[in-house]
């Protein structure tokens, strides 16, 4: 076993052994660890994190040409390299934990059948970190899963999905370098996984992870949370009236106010394992670590793991959070789910008292709180394609949402002159191109038509009606009504123009929640003590932070999320280095607000 490598040995090194030091991290490219030479800080590295930063960012800066022959200097998986054990230790390593060179001789075929599409689509060799999120190697059926689905990608896309793997490969060789391992990362991604096996009849014997509001698989769920906070060494815990987990970890003084923490443990139909569970799993990982290193901070943590907030199985999004803050609707009590479960059968049936007192008595009061932090996977593709493992929300998006009508003439397609028509559905188009325009004027602001029907429409009739919503986002309320009142005017001039009628009907209004400044800023020196750079973006997804918003101030943390970020699905992913990252992250925040606590 060779001495494990430490940032002081690089630190020390010249430019010949600080190269040597990093040789193999990427493979057969030595000019990555040259370009991290130049780029070094003139103190060294602070972090591994930072180390792995700068890797990134030599690739990112390099030429196409450059980053092309660094995805074909890797080898083809299960490829005639490794059938002619001509790979480097490192592939070959990884390609045996992967238990590639095990194939049988079908699997073996279907990989190599795999690896000659992917080469005439893409024209450089497919590439996968096998090792995977956990680090511990991914199943062959994942692996051939994986390359059946990402043939269908964009080459544009691919070209950039390869190159994010190579950088986890990077990232895990490193890591046995300089024999890291993300013990708390691991605790987190491992909780996730445990937490995954409760899910739903319906979906659990398909692999799919759905836990909406009370079901078995939900109380299952609170159940485990109550263990693991016990296990964790929190003071206090219990599930409220709600079916909310809540755990206490008191601080040196009990009467001082607590810090407020949480996410959500309740699913989307077959959805992901991190969306909610990981802000939950990386606060209890924080205290677990407080507790094991038998620190009390001059403030408690109270750590909520909220029972509702996705609105599946009734109408009642954010039930959990809004319970905090004083909002709940008593007509929910009555709300019937699809087999016309009223919510207050639902609630005694999981043992929870079922009264409007008891719901009331969850309120917060402000004066008992420093404040709220969230941390959230992303479920978006931001963060992955910069390849930054974290960013800092600056706000949660404000919306407004419309449903709308064009009302024009269905008139014959061969007959009707161009310029006598009155098409709805033009008009309709017009106003979504316009809408996409305005919303990209704006740092921030999105805009989309998710429906656009044109009712009984047919390939020969000009379209006489077009119905179409509309759904806008900022990161400000006035930013917001800015755009709203642009598009607005625009969807009544295009309608004059074209001589067409325009309905327009506000469906649903929700205000933004800005990230409080001071939180803001702790997170972002946070992000920067672990040796990142900061990096901002508005959160478009709403998020429990938007309710308790409205009592304390907020502060998000969004976490990279692998596959692009795609989220409300199962391929919903995150490493557990970055996992590590956010725990560390939080552990960061801690020790800022431990220190200006009088
Ligand atoms: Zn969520």
């Amino acid at each position: 076993m060779p001495a494990a490598l430490t940032l002081d040995l690089l630190k020390q090194a010249d430019h010949d052994t600080f190269c040597r030091l990093l040789a193999g991290v990427y493979e057969h490219s030595p000019w990555i660890a040259e370009g991290a030479w130049t780029r070094r800080p003139s103190d060294g590295f602070t972090t591994l994190a930072q180390l792995k930063r700068t890797l990134v960012e030599v690739v990112r800066a390099a030429p196409e040409a450059a980053q092309l022959d660094l995805i074909r200097a890797h080898p083809e998986l299960a490829g005639k390299a490794m059938v002619a054990r001509t790979l480097t230790a490192e592939s070959t390593g990884e390609q045996r934990s992967a238990g590639l060179t095990d194939c049988s001789p079908e699997e073996f075929a279907r990989l190599q059948q795999l690896n000659a599409d992917y080469n005439a689509r893409f024209g450089w060799p497919f590439i996968l970190a096998v090792k995977g999120p956990r680090g511990l190697g991914l199943s062959r059926q994942q692996i051939i899963d994986t390359f059946a689905r990402r043939l269908s990608g964009t080459k544009e896309f691919e070209f950039a999905e390869c190159l994010r793997n190579i950088h986890r490969i990077a990232e895990i060789r490193l890591n046995e370098k300089f024999g890291a391992e993300p013990v708390l990362g691991n605790q987190v991604w491992d909780g996730a996984e445990a937490l995954a096996v409760h899910s739903e009849p319906g979906f659990a014997e398909r692999g799919e992870l759905t836990v909406t509001y009370l079901t078995p698989a939900h109380q299952a769920c609170a159940a485990q949370l109550l263990q693991w906070m016990r296990e964790a060494g929190f003071d206090e815990v219990q599930r409220d009236a709600v079916g909310n987990v809540v755990g206490v970890y008191h601080g040196s003084d009990r009467r001082a106010p607590r810090l407020l923490a949480g996410s959500h443990y309740d699913t989307v139909r077959n959805g992901g394992k991190y969306d909610g569970r990981l802000g939950i799993l990386v606060t209890l990982a924080a205290v677990r670590e407080l507790h094991r290193q038998g620190r009390r901070l001059p403030f408690g943590i109270e750590l909520v793991a909220f029972a509702e907030e996705e609105g599946q199985r009734y109408k009642a999004t954010f039930l959990g959070s809004g319970a905090l803050v004083g909002q709940f609707d008593p007509a929910w009590l009555e709300q019937t789910d699809a087999q016309g479960i009223p919510m207050r059968e639902a609630m005694r049936a999981a043992d929870l008292p079922a009264t409007l007192d008891a719901i009331a008595g969850l309120r917060r009061s402000a004066a008992d709180y420093l404040g709220y932090v969230e941390v959230h996977i992303e479920q978006g593709p931001v963060l992955d394609d910069l390849d930054l493992p974290l960013g800092v929300v600056t706000s949660i998006n404000g919306s407004a949402r419309y449903r709308g009508r064009y009302t024009g003439v269905a008139s014959h397609a061969g007959t009707t002159p161009m310029n006598r028509r009155r098409d709805a559905a033009t008009a309709a188009a017009e106003l979504a191109l316009f809408a996409e325009a305005r919303a990209s004027a704006d740092e921030g602001s999105v805009a989309t038509v998710g429906l656009l029907e044109v009712p009984q429409g047919s390939i020969n009739v000009v379209p006489g009606a077009c119905d179409f919503s509309l759904d806008l986002r900022a990161p400000t309320n006035a930013q917001r009504d800015a755009m709203v009142l642009d598009v607005q005017r625009q969807a009544q001039r295009i309608a004059e123009r074209r001589r067409v009628q325009l309905q327009l009907e506000e469906v649903m209004v929700a205000s933004a929640a800005p990230s409080d400044p001071a939180w803001q800023r702790r997170w972002e020196a946070a992000v920067r003590a672990l040796g990142l750079p900061v990096f901002h973006l508005p959160s478009g997804a709403g998020h429990d932070a938007m309710k308790l918003h409205e009592l304390l101030p907020q502060a998000m943390l969004f976490v990279r999320g692998g596959n692009a970020g795609i989220s409300h699905n199962p391929l919903e992913s995150v490493s557990n280095d970055d996992c590590e990252l956010a725990v560390q992250a939080l552990l960061n925040l801690l020790d800022q607000l431990a220190q200006e606590t009088p």
